[in-house]
Order: structure tokens, then C-alpha cells, then sequence
């Protein structure tokens, strides 16, 4: 039997999601002082933190619902691009999530599809311009071909867990083409993108979470 989530185990996700993100504060401040204005972190914890009050309502919702909410309070509560970006990116994978009332493998692939193309339709960007995309675009992709080679569930939840990580050490090497770090003069070279860390984060706490329910 594959895994089930349910929306009160996405809202379960969210605030595991919250504390991964909570207890890097300094180390995320830091990698967006270099290259940004140095409020990810604060952006998006405060918008975590907003979610995680939010789960006794969350978890009672469809799933449809819960994801649309979660935007909602992520573009309102994150605020800058990020906030925008995640938001778009939760409406984008609500419609992939209408009358379901669990996710199961192909629909988590196609949430994460859905986020990704929101993503990138939002900021008018595409994977190499050192942003959360990628993070998220490798993730997906490895999603897409572990299903369509037949893996197990396990093994793919891990292998996305290591395309999401890596994808996000990549940026290290990139030039920024959006965000502020492409306004500066080495365009970031050298250092992470905040974005696509963050985004690590959330995939790496998302597929563990997974793991742990088959
Ligand atoms: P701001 O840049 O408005 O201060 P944040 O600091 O909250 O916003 O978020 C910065 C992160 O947002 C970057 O590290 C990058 O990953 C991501 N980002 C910025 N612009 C874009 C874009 N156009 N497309 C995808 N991601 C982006
Ligand atoms: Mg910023």
C-alpha cells in the first residue's frame, strides 16, 4: 500500500515544515544578508507561524480548501516576492487538489508540477536563474521520472529528498537573474540562493514526512 495524506496530515506536515524553518533562522538571515535584503527568513517564518495557528481550521478543511487558505495567509502574512511566489504557488496546486480527498503518490507529483508552474508563470523566471525553482524544478523532475520508471514509493521520496537538497547547493554556483541578488555585482556568485534553501527545507521535511507514513 502506497501513502495516503489527508488534509489533516498536510496541516501535520506544515507545522513540522514551521519548526525546520523556525530553528534556521540564522543560517538562512545570513545567506539573504549576502545576497538580498537579509528578511526571508523573517518573511517566510512569520508566514509558517501564521499557518501553524491557523491548522485547528486547516485541518478540518478539503484538501481544495486547505491549499487555497494556505496561500491566501502565505501571500498576505510572507509579503515581498517570496510571499507572492507561494502564494501563487498554493492556488496553482488547490485546483490539482479539487474533490480529492487524500494525495496520493501521482497527486503529490502533480501538486508539486502545479507549484512549480505557478512559480515560475509569477516571476516571469525559469530554473538556472539561481531561485527557489531551483530547488523545486529538480525535485520535480525527479518526482516525474522515478513514477514513470516505477519506483517504489520509498526510494522515490528519497531520491526527491536529494534532487530538492541538491538542487538548492547548485545555486551556489549560478548568476542571479531575478531576485535582489541579481543586482548585485557578481550577481550572487559564490553564495546560496535563501530561496531555494528554504524551499529545501520544505521538501526535504515534506518527503521525511512521507517516508514516515509507509
Ligand atoms: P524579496 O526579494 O522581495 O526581499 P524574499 O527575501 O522573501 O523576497 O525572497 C527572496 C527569494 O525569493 C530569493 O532567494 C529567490 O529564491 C526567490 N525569488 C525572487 N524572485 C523570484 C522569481 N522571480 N522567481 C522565483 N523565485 C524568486
Ligand atoms: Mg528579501
Amino acid at each position: 500500500m502506497g501513502f495516503l495524506l489527508s488534509s489533516k496530515d498536510y496541516a501535520e506536515y506544515i507545522k513540522l515544515a514551521a519548526a525546520k524553518i523556525h530553528e534556521n533562522g540564522e543560517y538562512v538571515t545570513a545567506l539573504d544578508a549576502a545576497t538580498g535584503d537579509g528578511d526571508h527568513w523573517t518573511n517566510i517564518n512569520m508566514g509558517f507561524e501564521k499557518l501553524v495557528e491557523a491548522i485547528p481550521e486547516l485541518e478540518t478543511m478539503s484538501l481544495y480548501e486547505e491549499f487555497k487558505k494556505i496561500g491566501i495567509i502565505m501571500m498576505s502574512v510572507i509579503g515581498g516576492s517570496s510571499g507572492v511566489l507561494y502564494g501563487s504557488a498554493y492556488m496553482g496546486a488547490a485546483k490539482v487538489l479539487k474533490d480529492k480527498e487524500n494525495i496520493e503518490n501521482q497527486d503529490m507529483c502533480n501538486v508539486l508540477e502545479a507549484m512549480l508552474n505557478s512559480i515560475m508563470t509569477r516571476g516571469n523566471a525559469k530554473p538556472g536563474y539561481k531561485t527557489m525553482l531551483d530547488c523545486l524544478y529538480p525535485a520535480v523532475e525527479c518526482y516525474k521520472d522515478s513514477i514513470a520508471k516505477g519506483l517504489s514509493e520509498r526510494e522515490t521520496v528519497s531520491l526527491v529528498k536529494k534532487a530538492a537538497n541538491d538542487g538548492a547547493q547548485s545555486t551556489a554556483d549560478m548568476e542571479a537573474v531575478r531576485g535582489r541578488a541579481c543586482y548585485q555585482a557578481n550577481k550572487g556568485k559564490g553564495n546560496l540562493d535563501p530561496g531555494a534553501i528554504t524551499m529545501a527545507y520544505q521538501l526535504e521535511v515534506l518527503m521525511d514526512y512521507i517516508a514516515a507514513k509507509l
